[in-house]
């Protein structure tokens, strides 16, 4: 099964791993040395329970950033399999920046709506690690399916915060596209773009990025008015992207 492992230089051995699904998806599990580890948006269950046998993993906590099908399709097979998992949903989410214990670890849980409504990004701040799901591409941002242009600048406004050295796991790879649009309107110009960077940006996965490198590139989240964030995001709707 193809998977893409991250690694953390921490006593834990800390790893993510991604696991392209479907198109674009990526499906992420968090471990270390002690084998448990968690499981963010299977979209699908097999490529990922592939993965754990593999690697001889114990998951025991599930988390869902949104209920998208692309992100929760696997979850009855994946609770059918590990049916001791505790998953970890915006119910689970009643109140805002709420934390929770993982295995000596601290997670926050934010909410943020935009995309959809029941959205919320996960940060571990041992490693600085975010899950943010659809809201946050690279060079891009989430689309409005059910929710407003306020609801997601200010959700984009809420991650900035997080420290610059954050390390953004996205739930697609659309680096690509969203760069083309980025060119598109002028809003990024590829000498700006350093060459180390630039890589990445070719690279599949272009993931993780660090926060700080999206605050100075992506326009979404660096728009600085709702207003400038609203005709970024409009002109995006209606951009296609010919690979
Ligand atoms: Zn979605």
């Amino acid at each position: 099964m193809k998977q893409y492992i991250q690694n953390y230089p921490d006593g834990l051995h800390t790893k993510v791993i991604a696991i392209p699904i479907f198109e674009d998806n990526y499906v992420y599990i968090l471990t270390d040395d002690t084998k448990k580890a968690f499981i963010v948006d299977p979209g699908m269950a097999d490529p990922v329970i592939e993965v754990i046998d593999q690697l001889g993993l114990e998951p025991n906590y599930l988390l869902i950033t949104h209920s998208h099908n692309d992100h929760i399709g696997g979850v009855p097979k994946v609770i059918e399999r590990f049916p001791k998992i505790k998953k970890i949903d915006f119910a689970d989410c009643t109140q805002d920046a709420q934390s929770f214990q993982w295995n000596q670890r601290t997670f926050d849980v934010f909410k943020t709506p935009g995309h959809w409504p029941d959205h919320i990004c996960f940060f571990e701040h041992q490693n600085k690690i975010l899950f943010c799901g659809d809201i946050l591409f690279r060079f891009g941002c989430g689309r409005i399916f059910d929710g407003t242009f306020e609801q997601l600048y200010q959700s984009l406004q809420k991650v900035k915060k997080l420290p610059g050295d954050t390390d953004v796991y996205c739930a697609h790879e659309y680096t690509k596209a969203n760069l083309a649009f980025c060119l598109k309107q002028d809003l990024v110009k590829v000498g700006d773009i350093e060459a180390d960077e630039m890589q990445k940006v070719n690279s599949v996965p272009s993931l993780p990025v660090p926060l700080s490198v999206e605050v100075k590139y992506n326009p979404f989240i660096k728009a600085e008015s709702l207003e400038e964030f609203t005709r970024f995001r409009t002109l995006r709707n209606s951009f296609r992207y010919e690979k």
